[in-house]
């Protein structure tokens, strides 16, 4: 194995988030960071000695306000630039990062260089911030090669030490450093004092084929979150918004849901209609299982598809892409049943 760090090029795509931040001296006020400026404000990174360029959304959005417009824009601003750079660094807010990780390794079809999302919960122009090291490590490994092949080729979200497959993740934690977990899947790689690649759960393309980005996305996808005591109204409600197309429903357990007659007959009413539901579980870790109970089970023969163990993230960012690219509901059911980009674990009768 020859695993290399020789000069690469990188680009940076500073969105926005806290990472972005720094304290203006004079007002103590946090303002976003001119990114332009980046070797000035982190001089480590000129250790690393790779060429690195960056593009600033303008003006820097809270990912709170992102969604399938800014994932457009990053999708556009890679493919425009995918031949000139080795991997890409996205600079994120930490708020919705995971949908933008799993909606990117949709859109970016045949991916074969390094996406690596990261950003910070405490700003880059403070003292104790975690973006610096954050930072210049997702350079590092969007930066790493092997025999002269890019060691990560895929969407992945790194965040204090740990990097994930971006279409596992979910933010887990508002307040510590160590914000995201991959419930479902291995870490790719973990950073200590080198970074250890795990080779073994990396995605690798089969084939060489360029490059494919995608711009549609259908947003006519609506969360049903069920709760002991939901009433008939918050669920007719949701299945009947004009012009929805898939629900994602985050049961309980293994997929579990309440049998009640009028539940049954409202989600049966809905698959009639050719919307599609998909069944994921509310616990963080773990699969849905429809065949284990008979509440899983009877949901299975109304017609709503299991989720597997999938996050809602993934769940709702595939939805939208399967949805946009003008699929009929049987053929995104079969896509549901189906791992796309290693976004969900099937059981071993269906790999
Ligand atoms: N609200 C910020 C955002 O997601 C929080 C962060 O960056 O961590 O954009």
């Amino acid at each position: 194995m020859n695993t290399t760090q020789d000069k690469a090029s990188i680009l940076l795509i500073y969105t926005g988030g806290t990472i972005g931040m720094t304290e203006n001296p004079e007002t103590g006020v946090l303002e976003s960071f001119n990114f332009q400026h980046l070797a000035e404000n982190v001089p480590e990174l000129k250790k690393l000695g790779h060429h690195v360029e960056t593009i600033q959304f303008e003006p820097p959005m809270d990912s709170s306000a992102m969604g399938p417009d800014s994932w457009m824009k990053i999708v556009r601003i890679i493919s425009d630039n995918y031949s000139k750079f080795d991997g890409f660094v996205v600079l994120h807010g930490t708020d919705t990062m995971s949908y933008t990780a799993s909606a990117l390794s949709f859109m970016l079809e045949n991916l074969s260089k390094p996406v690596i999302l990261t950003g910070s919960q405490l700003p880059i122009g403070m003292l104790r911030t975690d973006g610096k090291e954050n930072l210049i490590t997702a350079i590092e490994i969007a930066a790493a090669k092997e025999n002269g092949i890019p060691i990560v080729p895929e969407v992945c979200v790194f965040f204090e030490n740990e990097l994930m497959r971006g279409n596992r993740t979910c933010k887990a934690n508002a307040d510590n450093f160590n914000a995201f977990r991959s419930y479902n899947y291995p870490s790719l790689a973990k950073a200590g004092i080198h970074i250890k690649y795990d080779q073994s759960q990396i995605y690798r393309p089969i084939s060489r084929k360029p490059l494919k980005p995608h711009y549609l996305l259908d947003r006519n996808i609506a969360i049903l979150k069920l709760f002991p005591g939901i009433s008939p109204q918050v669920v007719e409600s949701i299945l009947n918004i004009p012009g929805i197309k898939g629900v994602v429903m985050e049961t309980f357990g293994s997929g579990n849901a309440p049998m009640d007659e009028w539940f049954l007959s409202m989600l049966k009413d809905a698959v009639d209609r050719g919307i599609v539901i998909v069944n994921v579980t509310q616990c963080r870790a773990g699969s849905v299982e429809m065949h284990r109970y008979e509440t899983g089970h009877k949901l299975l023969e109304i017609g709503v598809v299991s989720g597997y163990d999938s996050t809602t993230e993934s769940a709702v960012t595939k939805l939208m892409f399967l949805f946009g690219h003008g699929l009929t509901p049987d053929e995104v059911k079969e896509h549901m049943n189906c791992s796309l980009i290693g976004e969900i674990t099937l059981p071993a009768a269906l790999r």
